[in-house]
């Protein structure tokens, strides 16, 4: 009778040890996957030439990809829309990265975190067994072996729910654990792709929405005339938008009043002479760039000072994209908007060079 018990016994922690595995798997693919999404992203953080220093580093970034794909609708984004281009930027260099690095970066993470959990798991089955202090009172082992878990695995009330434990001999557990937790198959193989990784992550916990939550929280304000984006961050932002370098306001449609003259003015030249503008183009009333803040909220909040350096950058750009911001705008540049020849020498690598005197 007692070696019939003892077999009972036995098979019964068997079968239970087994159904504790399985059920732990999705709990500990999900916190392996969050872990691993964690650390790629502070992998790129210091690889990843885009993504190693603040959101100005990054933009200087975008800046020259754009250039080297001449690419008017990204342009175009970047201007209107630039928190858009940025993310959607940043999702793409992710996504790249993890196919480029999956076997020799992503893969051996998951699988090396997959061996540290299945180590915490037999542990604290063992302190579970340890701590039970009546023999076999298995609700108690499980008591003990979920918060023993806690700082591991996210387990719900929910996770050993339908789990029967008749005949369980506590003593069995962890041996069984031992043997049967290697055995619970995990995405590892090569048909594993890239887009089951994070597609299989909570939005939050994605690396890019890591990366962006890390980048993009700075001050997104753009100057009312060129739509240069506010450098400043949220923490330090006090006071006055502010933004190194403005740009020609044509590119954001800025013409001159009863032409269709699109202008080549830059906000920083501007406001240091006698012409004026209209705030907003119902307006009958002309505000002196002088006093541009007068122009209403949007103006007085900004920091614009006089300053005649300009960026070959965008010169090229208003020179590449002459004839689609045309289109754009429905507008020419001529007349008071006519592009200066000079502008017209600068090279595509010249313009790039530029912004790194600049950024
Ligand atoms: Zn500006
Ligand atoms: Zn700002």
């Amino acid at each position: 009778i007692i070696f019939q018990k003892y077999c009972q016994g036995a098979t019964s922690s068997a079968i239970f040890g087994e159904l504790i595995c399985n059920k732990l798997k999705e709990p500990i693919q999900q916190s392996v996957y969050k872990k691993t999404a964690r650390e790629l992203a502070n992998e790129m953080r210091s690889n990843c030439e885009s993504v190693n220093g603040n959101r100005s580093k990054l933009e200087k970034h975008i800046l020259k990809v754009l250039a080297e794909r001449e690419n008017f609708d990204m342009y175009m984004t970047y201007i209107h829309n630039p928190r858009k281009l940025f993310k959607t930027f940043i999702r793409d260099e992710v996504s790249n990265y993890v196919s480029e690095k999956f076997n020799v970066s992503v893969l051996p993470k998951i699988k090396e975190g997959i061996i540290l959990h299945q180590q915490k798991i037999i542990e604290a089955a063992h302190e579970a067994s340890r701590l039970v202090k009546v023999k076999n009172d298995v609700d108690s082992w499980l008591k003990h072996f979920t918060h023993q878990l806690s700082d591991v695995l996210i387990l719900s009330g929910k996770t050993f729910t339908g789990v029967s434990y008749n005949d369980v001999d506590i003593n069995f557990l962890v041996d069984v654990m031992r043997r049967e937790l290697p055995a619970v198959k995990f995405d590892t193989s090569r048909t594993f792709r890239v887009v089951n990784f994070l597609d299989k992550l909570d939005y939050r916990d994605r690396p890019d929405e890591i990366l962006i939550d890390h980048l993009c929280r700075c001050c997104w304000v753009q100057c009312p005339f060129c739509k240069a984006i506010c450098t400043k961050t949220i923490e330090n932002h006090g006071g006055d938008h502010s933004v190194p370098f403005h740009r020609n306001i044509g590119l954001n449609g800025w013409h001159f009043s009863e032409t269709k003259h699109l202008s080549v003015d830059i906000c920083t030249s501007e406001v240091a002479s006698n012409h004026s503008f209209y705030p907003n183009v119902s307006d009958t009333i002309a505000v002196l760039w002088r006093e541009y803040r007068k122009g209403g909220p949007k103006y007085a909040n900004w920091s614009i000072t006089p300053d005649f350096s300009e960026l070959p950058y965008w010169k090229w750009v208003v020179c590449r994209f002459q004839k689609d911001l045309e289109n754009k705008y429905n507008k020419t540049f001529q007349g008071s908007g006519k592009i200066p020849d000079e502008w017209r020498k600068y090279t595509k690598q010249e313009a790039i060079e530029s912004l790194n005197k600049h950024y």
